[in-house]
């Protein structure tokens, strides 16, 4: 089986060859936890969660480590925590956990590691060490600031602008506006930053202060998939600078020539030509679109939203109708229907579905066979012999079957009768009580009562216990009916 993806780097569609197909490693980087998340936001979550949901059906769901951070220090969340007068802690937990739950209603899969970059500080502070003894980095000012034009005399390194395909001229010009007096060279990015005493702030060599935004990436990635791993994504917009500063930072540090072998950028989220965003005002969140009627006067579902976003190949900008979910609704409605009322065969995956998935997630092609999978189920229990449609039961439920087995690998799930668990939420949930299980053996209460909060929040019962023959704590859950 052969998987292409396309690579921002090498700017072709490649055949993908894992580092240690023992072992598939992605870093994706997440949200900045200061506000709801828009469905825009979404748009890397669902395109990488469909790529982890393929790695794993292809390399075994315990060769793939999926990597996804939040990013839990920034001035957008000082500035937050100020205005609504709480602690910074509080508007980052509270934050965190929305997303959590709105992406898991949008049927994504737990990350295997979700890191945050406050906890990842000791790392960061040895990166630029090593960057400043290398010679590309240097402190002025209460700042430390990667040197770009040094990179040149990094041997092994890439040519700076070498991911975002950007000539050193076209950097420079777009850095030349307002260039602090401390830096260098006008090209030169932050990694470590001065705090003032009411902003959070962490000891260093260079004094209280915190980290730029890219070198939280570069910590993460190195400290869970290490010095080099296979596949770096994110939306289109963090090519440059994020990835850009991401790829100098990591190779200079680690004297290697690739930071990941292969990046992935997805397009936009758009309404009326233009991108989705917070500064423009015309976003809606994910909170709204499911829990609301402002889109199109109605709530619509995870699965729904779902099935919108992947219409469209994730590498083109996608346009966000109402008439574009309107269809999704109907589709899947039909999809259910067809199977709560007959039934289906074991749920597999097509191979012909699979190649579509594994040439660079072609997911409108992956929809096109998924049509007509339907359309043949429903030829053969509703009429309508069309010439293709199944000739006997067992080939009719064979044929559902591949139909729940397909849209179960884009992560859309069409045989949960109304009552029962949906599986994203099942793996959710068991994660924060196992999590929850051992801050109890630790006897880290507060940590314990946070993550019960988190678990109750998902519309789940607790049931704590102790183990009979160890006396250990246990816990069972069920959904609050
Ligand atoms: P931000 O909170 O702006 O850092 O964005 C978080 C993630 O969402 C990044 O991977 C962005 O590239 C991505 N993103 C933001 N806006 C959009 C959009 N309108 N369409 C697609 N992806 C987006
Ligand atoms: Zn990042």
């Amino acid at each position: 089986m052969s998987l292409k993806l396309y690579n921002t780097l090498t700017r072709r569609k490649d055949e993908f060859v894992p580092i240690d197909a023992a072992n598939v490693r992605m870093y994706v980087c997440g949200p900045t936890v200061y506000d709801y998340a828009h469905i825009g936001n979404a748009r890397p979550v669902i395109v990488f969660d469909v790529l982890f949901r393929l790695l794993r059906a292809l390399y075994g769901e315990a060769h793939v480590t999926y990597v996804r951070n939040i990013t839990d220090v920034d001035d957008k969340i000082n500035a937050r925590a100020a205005e609504r007068g709480v602690s910074i802690r509080e508007v980052t937990e509270e934050t965190a956990r929305i997303f959590r739950e709105d992406v898991a209603a949008l049927g994504c899969l737990p990350p295997t590691v979700e890191p945050r970059a406050t906890e990842h500080i000791a790392e960061m502070i040895a990166i630029i060490e090593r960057l400043i003894a290398r010679g590309v980095a240097y402190a002025a000012d209460g700042h430390v600031l990667f040197n770009v034009p040094a990179m040149a005399g990094v041997p092994g390194a890439p040519a700076y602008g070498a991911l975002s395909n950007r000539s050193l001229d076209e950097m420079i010009a777009g850095a030349r506006v307002d260039v602090a007096p401390y830096k260098r060279d006008a090209t030169d990015f932050v990694l470590w930053k001065p705090s003032a005493a009411d902003e959070p702030g962490w000891e260093s060599p260079w004094g209280r202060g915190r980290p730029g935004w890219h070198i939280e990436c570069s910590a993460m990635s190195w400290k869970h998939l290490g010095e080099v791993f296979d596949i770096h994504g994110g939306g289109i917009d963090l090519v440059f600078p994020h990835h850009e500063n991401e790829l100098a930072q990591s190779t200079c540090a680690f004297g290697h020539s690739v930071m990941a072998n292969v990046w992935m950028h997805n397009g936009f989220l758009q309404v009326e030509g233009e991108k989705m965003s917070k500064s423009l005002g015309n976003f809606h969140t994910i909170r709204e679109l499911l829990e609301t009627d402002s889109f199109g006067g109605r709530k619509w579902d995870g699965a729904e939203l779902r099935l919108a976003m992947l219409r469209t190949h994730y590498r083109q900008p996608i346009d966000w109708t109402v008439d574009a979910l309107e269809e999704a609704s109907r589709t899947l409605a039909r999809w259910r229907n067809t199977i709560r009322r007959n039934g289906a065969g074991p749920a597999e995956p097509t191979q012909e579905f699979i190649e579509a998935l594994s040439d660079d997630l072609n997911t409108p092609k992956a929809l096109t066979l998924l049509l007509g999978y339907g359309a043949r189920v429903n030829q053969f229990f509703h009429g309508g012999a069309g010439a293709d449609a199944p000739r006997d039961e067992e080939e009719a439920l064979a044929l559902a079957g591949n139909l729940v087995g397909c849209a179960a690998l884009l992560g859309i799930a069409l045989d949960v009768a109304e009552e029962e668990v949906a599986p994203e939420l099942k793996a959710q949930v068991d994660a924060l009580v196992a999590r929850r299980l051992e801050a109890r053996k630790a006897r880290e209460w507060a940590e314990s009562d946070r993550l019960r909060d988190e678990i109750v929040a998902l519309g789940v019962v607790l049931m704590d216990g102790k183990d009979a023959a160890t006396g250990q704590p246990t816990t069972t859950w069920e959904l609050k009916r």
